[in-house]
């Protein structure tokens, strides 16, 4: 079946009294266990409701198996204490999540797990190995410069020295890229965004092949991030329309990108579908469409981010991204604030640099509040 068709029929429960079109709400916690050779616990990742969402989600991403997470970060940070221990090594993107950096940097150490941050080339990957490394974290494209990762390489060099290879696929969603078909081992998803879709859930999901699956379900179970059965509902009927939502929020992308790079007021526009962007051929080559997510920087000398902001009347400026409705924010501002204004020249995260998520409005209404908002 195509991905339309997945979304809106995989995994679907047939209640057998009723034969509802939807999953009913379970909302029990407790489950009689005599005559019954299965005992479903929320804790256990084994309710009916956490078990059809993540049965649509392996079709939609080609895996065997997958651990449903009340969080994007409960998927990140329980998949790599599951594939890692004190003594090992793990490498990362430098340009990751920033609740990932966190982790990484506010946990491993504590730990007695050694990391390395690399730029997003694929060849420091192979510089930074070392005899202890057991996991590659990448994440493509990056927030905020949409940077492209090269994933059949990163795969590669996983395969050939024995290292698990986990991917955070938030941004490009499994419409537009589906990491496990190249090679990737195991892929992850903040579900808080295009999942959810409509920026009113929090969720997240590890997708990957049964014997991973089980090493992390495993320490799943004693780290207790599961999701509840409301949330999982809210989350399997938003699944029904993602390939449309985010079809339509790619196309919009394309022509806002198109709009802003033509744009006077604007210095530079980072867009993976874009010629000029350095990923383009790469993004092309490893995913399905370029995404719903625009990076921008002014012209800086007549307007200020923070101005521009304000002349917006349509786009909201927010945090998070991956919604029905466009959002934009001030990496500098938010996301990145804590860093210094150096590190964060160097990484290219400028005052006048602003990060848009596209939504389902129509094109023409996003372009005219951009264009009015740039020459208030
Ligand atoms: C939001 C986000 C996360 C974290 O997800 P939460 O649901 O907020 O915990 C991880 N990775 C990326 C790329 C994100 O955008």
């Amino acid at each position: 079946m195509k991905k339309e068709t997945k979304c809106v029929h995989s995994g679907s429960y047939v209640d057998p009294n009723t034969k509802g079109i939807n999953t009913p709400i379970f909302t029990s916690s407790v489950f009689e266990y005599l005559d019954s050779d299965k005992q479903p616990y929320p804790r256990y990742f084994n309710t009916p409701n956490q078990e059809v969402v993540v049965r649509k989600l392996c079709d939609l991403e080609d895996a065997e198996d997958g651990i449903l997470f009340s969080s994007g970060m409960a998927a990140v940070s329980t998949t790599m204490f599951a594939l890692v221990q004190q003594g090992d090594h793990v490498i990362l993107q430098d340009e990751l999540y920033g609740g990932t950096h966190a982790f990484v940097a506010h946990q491993f150490e504590r730990l007695g797990i050694e990391f390395s941050f690399v730029p997003t080339d694929a060849k420091e990957i192979t510089k930074a190995i070392t005899d202890k490394t057991k996991l590659i974290f990448v994440e493509t494209p990056t927030n905020p410069l949409l940077s492209i990762m090269d994933l059949h390489k990163v795969a590669q060099i996983g395969k050939g020295n024995n290292i698990i290879t986990v991917i955070d696929n938030t941004f490009a969603s499994p419409i537009n890229q589906n990491p496990l078909q190249l090679g990737i081992d195991v892929v992850i998803h903040s579900g808080t965004k295009y999942l959810g879709g409509h920026s009113d859930i929090c969720c997240g999901i590890a997708l990957t092949r049964k014997n991973i699956a089980n090493r992390i379900k495993k320490t799943a179970l004693n780290f207790g991030g599961s999701l509840n059965a409301t949330t999982c509902s809210l989350l399997e009927r938003s699944l029904k329309t993602l390939s449309l939502r985010v079809e339509r929020q790619t196309e919009n992308a394309a022509k806002v990108a198109a709009f802003l790079d033509n744009h006077s007021a604007i210095k530079q526009v980072y867009y993976p579908g874009l010629k000029s962007h350095d990923g383009h051929d790469l993004a092309k080559s490893q995913m399905h469409g370029f995404g719903a997510m625009t990076t921008f920087e002014l012209a800086s000398n007549t307007l200020n981010s923070l101005d521009f902001l304000r002349n917006l009347q349509l786009i909201k400026p927010a945090l998070s991204l991956g919604g029905i409705e466009s959002t934009i924010c001030s990496p500098a501002m938010t996301s990145h604030r804590k860093m210094s204004a150096a590190e964060r020249e160097r990484i290219g995260v400028t005052d006048g640099l602003l990060r848009l998520s596209i939504g389902i409005e129509h094109s023409d209404d996003l372009i005219v509040d951009l264009e009015q908002a740039l020459s208030v």
